[in-house]
């Protein structure tokens, strides 16, 4: 009975061994949710990287006829700053991870790179209205211009003149 048992067990995992399944997604900017072609992506098993493709032109990704386990997912686009996603699940069939990217900017701190607090004014970026102009005056603003992307700087020491 005993050898009945571990036969079965071994048959059992080896099933469980060889069922493959399939990760696919869907990769979007994030600012508006649009396709996101020609990213890069990297399936790691074990951090190592086993499986590439690219996102096509409706930024969709699919690794097709992996193993049942866990993964990692990264993405890596050109300079952008590179997306990991870790202990993906895959289960036998289907598996799904839609990506938003690349990731928000994270805001940088009211703190100057010189290291005080003081004398630090957050920046408005646009064409100022007429209160934005008199805080501006008053030294309480400072006017960034135009927004030229989602980095753009929030604070700006008065004592050093910079952005940060
Ligand atoms: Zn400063």
């Amino acid at each position: 009975m005993k050898r009945v048992i571990k036969v079965l067990f071994l048959f059992l995992s080896l099933m469980s061994y060889a069922q493959k399944a399939d990760l696919k997604g869907h990769v979007m900017f994030r600012q508006d949710k649009s396709d996101f072609p020609g990213a890069k992506m990297f399936l790691l098993n074990d951090k190592k990287v086993i499986l590439e493709c690219e996102t096509d032109k409706n930024g969709l990704y699919q690794f097709t006829d992996i193993p049942v386990g866990t993964y990692d997912l990264l993405l890596r686009f050109k300079d952008f700053k590179e997306k990991f996603i870790t202990n993906i699940n895959v289960a036998s069939g289907m598996k799904n991870i839609d990506i938003v990217y690349p990731d928000p900017c994270v805001a940088s701190e009211k703190i100057c790179p010189y290291n005080h607090t003081d004398s630090i004014i957050p920046i408005v970026y646009g064409i100022p209205g007429g209160e934005t102009m008199k805080l501006a005056d008053k030294g309480l603003v400072h006017l960034g211009g135009c927004m030229v992307s989602e980095c753009d700087p929030g604070w700006y020491c008065k004592k050093h003149e910079i952005s940060f």
